[in-house]
């Protein structure tokens, strides 16, 4: 895929990733028209490298429609952190959170498993540090126009944080 968009964008491997008996390549895709006076958009995904989605969503958005954005804001896509207007982080929660993510979890830490729920549709996680519940709801609102939205479990929360507004 990464090969694929090499003509249009930057990418290049910015380390590697040891993991056993294999190495993997750390690739960072850069919008080519890069100027120092325009905001950063950093778009992650693969933090946990179990989530696949992430890594697929941050490939198909640089594929279909980073072009909207050419001479509006510097796009970085990789699996890394870094000082950026906007950070979005793809993360999901997979079927196996709950049946081998956090019993494992909870077992490496010696509390009791204690089951709940995968939630069904879209979610956001605010920034508790620095909440933006306005620019939440305008994403959820543009994403409900294209998939469901992950409803409030019965205590109307998701994973145990209450669900606001903007979710
Ligand atoms: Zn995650």
């Amino acid at each position: 895929m990464i090969e694929r968009l090499r003509p249009r964008f930057d990418a290049e491997e910015y380390g590697r990733l040891d993991y056993g008996p294999d190495s993997y390549s750390l690739m960072a895709i850069r919008s080519r028209d890069w100027r120092d006076d325009l905001p950063v958009v950093l778009v992650t995904g693969g933090v946990h490298g179990y989530e696949t989605s992430g890594v697929h969503g941050a490939l198909q958005f640089v594929d279909q429609h980073a072009a909207d954005y050419v001479g509006r804001v510097n796009l970085l896509v990789a699996p890394v952190r870094d000082h950026a207007l906007l950070h979005i982080d793809l993360h999901e929660t997979t079927d196996t959170d709950e049946t081998e993510f956090r019993p494992a979890l909870a077992a490496r830490d010696g509390k009791p498993f204690e089951p709940g729920g995968i939630p069904d549709g879209f979610y956001l996680v605010d920034d508790s540090e620095n909440p933006q519940p306005a620019f939440q709801q305008a994403l959820i609102e543009a994403v409900e126009q294209i998939t469901h939205i992950a409803p409030a479990d019965d205590k109307g929360e998701l994973f145990g944080s209450p669900v606001g507004k903007g979710n």
